[in-house]
């Protein structure tokens, strides 16, 4: 397995190397669990060779978010990479990817009507963060193939169609959700939880479930009302839960009045003693 740390390097590996071959490649901020592994496996899967970067990109972190703080572990990345037969690793500095006397001239502002909603609306500038490290990342890599998860689904809509305008040659997959088995959505920032909030973190999941029931049973969807009785749900089992949003969607997250079987999708977050958790389903 070849660690790369910056983009003259790997770019020269790649012309001496990769030209012809099938690219693979799965973007992570490190801190790996069983979630990025499921997207390492189906590239290693499906190319000839499979890149993992770890960056933590601080471009889509908000102002009062966990950037400094965010967990770390690159030796243990690292083993869990070459378990699995990685090929290249490519683990850039933050002044190789946003040199300090470079001053780009692009801004990348991402239309409102997909900031509005979600994690955009309460997250403001992220998806514009996730845009430019996602459009340097495969400018850099010319994969064939990448992988995403659909835990962060609005990111996987929007790198979906940030690869059909910029990126033709890169095909976007998106997988399941990896989940431990009392349904909590594995996420790195898990971390942050003891073992009492997992057990309580994972009533999100549950919850969403029996809402994919209701919603199926009522064919009609009244936003107002399924936000408030998924709130009181919630609360009742534990006042450290603070919804941030629920919302229900198409699965290209475009306003619907009625349940479309498969293609509908609910999404949250929800903070749980100051933790913000993400999570939805497409039912
Ligand atoms: P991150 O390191 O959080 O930026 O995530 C890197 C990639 O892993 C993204 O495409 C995520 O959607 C994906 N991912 C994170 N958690 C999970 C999970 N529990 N199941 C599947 N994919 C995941």
């Amino acid at each position: 397995m070849l660690i790369i740390k910056n983009t003259l390097d790997y770019l020269n590996i790649y012309q001496a190397q990769l030209e012809n071959k099938k690219i693979g490649f799965v973007p992570t901020m490190g801190f790996l669990h069983e979630g990025h592994l499921s997207l390492v496996k189906e590239s290693v899967k499906n190319n000839q060779i499979t890149i993992v970067s770890i960056f933590i990109n601080p471009t889509q972190f908000v102002k009062g978010e966990d950037f400094a703080t965010y967990p770390k572990n690159t030796e243990h990345d690292l083993k869990l990479l070459e378990a699995n037969n990685v090929d290249i690793v490519f683990i850039p500095e933050a002044e190789d990817l946003y040199p300090p006397d470079h001053k780009s001239l692009i801004k990348i502002e991402i239309n409102q009507n997909f900031t509005n909603k979600l994690c955009g609306k309460h997250r403001r500038g992220h998806f514009g963060g996730v845009a430019l490290i996602v459009m340097k990342l495969f400018s850099i890599i010319q994969a064939d193939n990448a992988y995403f998860g659909l835990k962060d689904y609005q990111q996987y809509v929007l790198i979906k169609n940030l690869s059909l305008d910029f990126f033709p040659r890169t095909k976007i997959h998106a997988l399941p959700t990896i989940r431990e088995s009392s349904g909590l959505a594995m996420s790195s920032r898990n971390t942050y939880l003891n073992d009492k909030e997992k057990k309580l973190a994972s009533l999100i999941y549950a919850t969403l479930l029996k809402f994919t029931e209701i919603i199926k049973i009522s064919k009609t969807i009244n936003q107002e009302e399924l936000i408030k009785a998924f709130e009181a749900l919630l609360l009742k089992e534990s006042t450290a839960f603070e919804l941030q949003y629920l919302e229900i969607y198409d699965d290209t997250l475009n306003k619907i009045k009625k349940y479309k079987k498969n293609q509908t999708f609910i999404g949250t977050a929800v903070y749980l003693n100051n933790v913000r958790l993400i999570d939805n389903l497409i039912f």
